[in-house]
């Protein structure tokens, strides 16, 4: 282990090793989810093990560097032996089944992909849908998973403050969870829980967190009740857990639509956490026809094990990338590498040897790329995962 490794800094990896390392992946999903049918991903070898570069393809640099900075964190620091991780408090994550927004016919055939998962995350919003596809879908899955089973809804920011309160009325009969950003902006998220106050119906923010300048901005305003925590959007494990920490409530893990890799990573963030009161979105393997390895991260019992994940090298050849989406991301990782040194070079004045998710944390705070606020992420082409 080097001496950054064991201070637990990892120092920023040389652009050539990265390069060498990265192998690009093009994965076929099950389901059209997100706007997309094949998810890709860059997957690199690190001395902590395999880990994962994926932001999704209209993410700027900027935002990508984030993304950069986690992938590094996982694969060049040991989460399971560097000092200043937390110990892993449990070795499996409950998670959630997902539902797109497919028509209720198909709810069945979907669920029955997620192997004991009590919980069901239910898209609802889509854009040239209706609030009663909404409900017809939301219908059909507490009749598939019974009373006892648990539905909250993520509408990924498509609702306004109006459109939001009727359905959580039209909705709320089906005995919900929570609500996952159900307005794009902070203000529309704080207005509409005043609205909900007596209705015992949680808010929860996602785009709101990720996306923000802030990441806690929207629980400081008191605009929800809980957050959802994704480690690649979130500069990694440590990162994700220090503003966890920061916002005071609970948070649920989820993914980024990863592969079985970037879900190791999120199961590790989960297994650190101090309080995990809700299932997690790491069973999202389910959505992919294909995984980069023969053991991939799929709920078993409704769970998924927290372990670093083996990929396949005939996995990783029979999905690899066109050789021009291959560029594509080599590309983008070197613009990403220099974007993360100019981080650290602006915060070597503090600390020489700056680690990359520090900064990455640091760019939450004040890098005027992020000044992106929730306002302006746009409602339906991103962060629908
Ligand atoms: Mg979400």
């Amino acid at each position: 282990m080097s001496d950054a490794a064991q201070s637990g800094a990892a120092a920023l990896p040389p652009l050539d090793e990265l390069l060498a390392a990265a192998r690009v992946v093009a994965l076929p999903l099950a389901t059209r989810f997100r706007g997309i049918d094949v998810r890709e991903a860059l997957l690199l070898r690190g001395p902590a093990g395999w880990t994962e570069f994926s932001p999704f393809a209209e993410y700027d640099d900027a935002e990508a560097a984030t993304w950069l900075a986690a992938a590094l964190d996982f694969g060049w620091s040991d989460v399971d032996a560097t000092p200043d991780h937390p110990a892993l408090l449990r070795d499996r994550i409950p998670v959630n089944a997902t539902m797109p927004a497919v028509d209720a016919d198909r709810v069945a055939e979907i669920l029955a992909r997620y192997d004991g998962c009590r919980t069901v995350k239910v898209k609802v919003a889509e854009r040239g849908q209706t609030l009663a596809d909404d409900i017809a879908r939301v219908r059909a899955v507490r009749a598939a998973i019974g009373p006892e089973g648990r539905i909250r809804l993520d509408a990924n920011g498509g609702w306004n403050i109006d459109e939001a309160e009727h359905a959580a009325h039209e909705l709320a009969p089906f005995d919900l969870e929570y609500l996952e950003q159900p307005c794009a902006t902070v203000p529309e998220l704080a207005e509409l829980r005043s609205r909900l106050h007596d209705w015992d119906l949680p808010i929860a923010a996602d785009e709101s967190v990720r996306k923000a300048e802030d990441p806690i901005a929207v629980v400081r305003e008191g605009a929800a009740d809980l957050v959802v925590v994704k480690a690649q959007p979130l500069g990694g494990v440590r990162a994700a857990l220090r503003i966890v920490a920061e916002a005071g409530v609970p948070a649920v893990v989820s993914s980024a639509l990863d592969t079985s890799v970037g879900l190791a990573m999120g199961a590790h963030l989960a297994a650190a956490l101090p309080e995990l009161d809700y299932d997690c979105g790491l069973g999202t393997a389910s959505l992919l026809a294909a995984d980069v390895t023969r053991e991939p991260l799929r709920a078993e019992g409704g769970s998924i094990p927290v372990r670093r994940v083996e990929v396949d090298a005939g996995l990783l050849e029979a999905h690899a990338a066109a050789p021009e989406r291959d560029a594509w991301w080599r590309a983008r990782l070197t613009r990403c590498h220099a974007e993360l040194e100019g981080r650290a070079a602006a915060a070597s004045s503090a600390d020489t040897g700056e680690i990359a998710a520090d900064t990455a944390e640091a760019d939450h705070r004040g890098h005027p790329q992020r000044a992106a606020s929730a306002e302006q992420y746009p409602r339906q082409s991103e962060g629908r995962a």
